[in-house]
């Protein structure tokens, strides 16, 4: 017996007008036996057609396509749309709340949580919900997050190949419209592997865009800007806003992170002194930075260096720095897609 989602909504998805509600994911707590907890929610149908869905806030503490989803769900009426249109900027509410890359209630990470459990903690619901009932309806999926607390990271579109060329060139085409000055292809093989919503929508083959936009917990205005008018091209091109004007893109280059020999971890404690920041591009050998040993002073600090040439994706944000801790991520221009 399938089991259903717990969570339910007013907005009833198939209904035309635009709405604003929320999700309601129960939780029964100290101060609420019975209460739920609410994840914004804003849809819009105009008569039959595509379905598109766009989720900001997966992580909390990545603030760019949070608000660019609020200015577009701000910003749209029913009559821009042609099908339907669902925008959930804050997906996981509660370490949205919470400032927080992870949920407070659960420590969950719901970006490592899919395909998620209908019976399970209140990230693993949502993941659920997500992969159970939103990512059924759509024909597009665009999933928006930064580097957060731990990450800068250069502004890039991020794709996975799909299931076939057919499957690819549709993701590759749609990379192009979004117009981020670069795409990322990546298997997730040092990410979240088979535990991300591209993951989950990979597998139901609905073509999905995931971004970076920026990092440090802080708010990139270009960030938001790229994110916006790119979404407003992917809608435009998809048929799902086909009269909106949108700003034209100068076109996207297509790079790769092929595995975690493009890194440079931390393999002790310390306090971390970048020497290149991200975007640059670098070669082999260079020196990339320093990793000071914090309770001894005479002792000589680890010298890191670029195990690749290539150019750097992503870099920790943070000084304090553990064992095991991704420094540097580096890409290459792309070779193949597989
Ligand atoms: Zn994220």
């Amino acid at each position: 017996m399938k089991i259903l989602t717990r969570i339910w909504t007013p907005i009833d998805f198939d209904r035309d007008g635009k709405f604003s509600d929320c999700l309601r994911v129960p939780y029964s707590s100290d101060k609420s036996a019975y209460g739920w907890i609410p994840i914004p929610i804003v849809a819009i149908r105009n008569g039959p057609g595509r379905t598109a869905v766009l989720f900001g806030g997966s992580h909390g503490d990545e603030y760019e396509g949070q608000l660019a989803l609020m200015n577009l769900a701000r910003s749209l009426r029913q009559e821009d749309v042609v099908g339907r249109l669902i925008i959930i900027p804050s997906l996981n509410f509660p370490a949205v709340k919470a400032g927080r890359r992870l949920s407070p209630l659960d420590n969950g990470n719901l970006n490592r949580t899919f395909p998620g459990n209908a019976l399970g903690s209140p990230t693993q619901m949502i993941a659920h919900y997500v992969s159970d009932v939103l990512l059924p309806m759509a024909d597009l999926a665009v999933d928006l997050h930064s580097g957060g607390f731990s990450l800068d990271y250069v502004q890039c579109a991020v794709l996975r190949p799909g299931r076939n060329e057919e499957e690819t060139k549709q993701v590759l085409e749609l990379a192009e419209v979004f117009g981020a000055p670069v795409t990322v292809i990546s298997s997730g093989s040092t990410g979240g592997g088979a535990t991300t919503l591209n993951a989950v929508s990979r597998e139901l083959g609905v073509p999905t865009i995931t971004t970076e936009l920026g990092g440090g917990a802080t708010l990139s205005p270009s960030g938001v800007r790229l994110a916006e008018d790119g979404i407003r091209r992917l809608c435009k091109h998809f048929g799902t806003t086909p009269r909106i004007e949108v700003p034209p893109t100068t076109g996207t280059v297509l790079m790769e992170i092929p595995g975690s020999e493009y890194h440079i971890y931390a393999e002790a404690e310390g306090l971390f002194e970048p020497a290149v920041q991200v975007g640059e591009d670098v070669v082999e050998g260079q020196f990339a930075g320093r990793l000071h040993s914090f309770d001894d002073p005479l002792k000589e600090p680890r010298e890191l260096r670029f195990p690749k040439t290539g150019r750097v994706a992503s870099r920790r944000f943070p000084s304090l720095t553990a064992r095991g801790d991704s420094l540097f991520e580096l890409m290459r221009p792309r070779r193949k897609v597989g």
